[in-house]
């Protein structure tokens, strides 16, 4: 796996405001075409992990003090979302983010200002989307505010696969949906992994779930790495919730 790794994360220590330490100690990698999932209850430091990576911890007040992030090998650290993104990572936030007031199809056509492919190009990539999201080409032409959480959270991934990452860093994809749909959602990510070859970082309450779907997963706990392996073994593991996903 060490050839083919894309993302290394390396002793990075993140803090807000220049005091609260929100990320102590943490590294990961991720191999092109896996799914990682990061793990860990409330406040473990997940988010400000994926910020730190896609560069919109800045955004927060938020630093990274140490440690190295590797993109293909690059140095990535300190380089803008924007810029990321034209290079191959994008970062879907948690709580979905679209614009509530435009339409699905206005929402997709807004997620493509970075790269502004012509029309005809961008009007087929949109099409892709919606082969992936069918849900989305039924609701194009509503107002993005008025449709579920889960086409909310289906359409902020869309939009961002109009970038065409090879990672997509997803800040809990399950938050506050139906689980009906939450599985609607992974079998998709699955999907767009094994058919696209789309790696995936993704942060989870939800670990059962991340769990099934993941090819190794680290757990967060205060900012630190507790627990790393293979999805597989992890999920064998009865103690995981118990111990560090706040016995939930
Ligand atoms: P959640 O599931 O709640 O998002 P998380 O594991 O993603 O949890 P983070 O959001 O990364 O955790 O938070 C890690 C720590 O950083 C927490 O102690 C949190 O209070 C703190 N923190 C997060 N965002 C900020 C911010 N904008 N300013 C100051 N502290 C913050």
């Amino acid at each position: 796996r060490a050839e083919n790794r894309i993302l290394e994360v390396s002793g990075i220590e993140v803090v807000y405001g220049g005091a609260i330490l929100a990320v102590a100690d943490v590294s990961l990698t991720v191999g092109a075409g896996e799914i990682v999932a990061l793990l860990g209850a409330n406040g473990a430091g997940k988010s400000t992990v994926l910020k730190a990576i896609s560069g919109l911890a800045a955004a927060d007040r938020a630093t990274v003090r140490r440690g190295h992030i590797r993109f293909d090998g690059d140095d990535i650290l300190g380089i803008a979302a924007n810029r990321l993104a034209a290079r191959g990572i994008v970062h879907v936030l948690e709580g979905r983010h679209v614009f509530p007031h435009l339409t699905v199809e206005e929402n997709l056509f807004a997620g493509a200002f970075l790269h502004r492919p012509g029309r005809r190009e961008l009007l087929r990539q949109i099409d892709d989307v919606y082969d992936w999201f069918p849900r989305l080409r039924d609701k194009r032409r509503t107002q993005a505010g008025l449709t579920s959480g889960g086409e909310q959270q289906m359409l902020a991934i869309g939009r961002a696969l109009l970038t065409q990452p090879r990672l997509v860093l997803l800040d809990e994809p399950s938050m506050g949906l139906a689980p009906r749909i939450v599985q609607e959602i992974f079998q998709i990510i699955g999907r767009l992994n094994r058919e696209k070859g789309v790696a995936f970082l993704l942060s989870e309450q939800n670990a059962a779930l991340s769990l099934a779907h993941a090819t190794r997963a680290y757990i967060l706990e205060s900012g630190h790495v507790a627990l790393a392996g293979e999805a597989a073994d992890l999920a064998r593991r009865d103690d995981l919730h118990r111990i560090y996903l706040g016995g939930l």
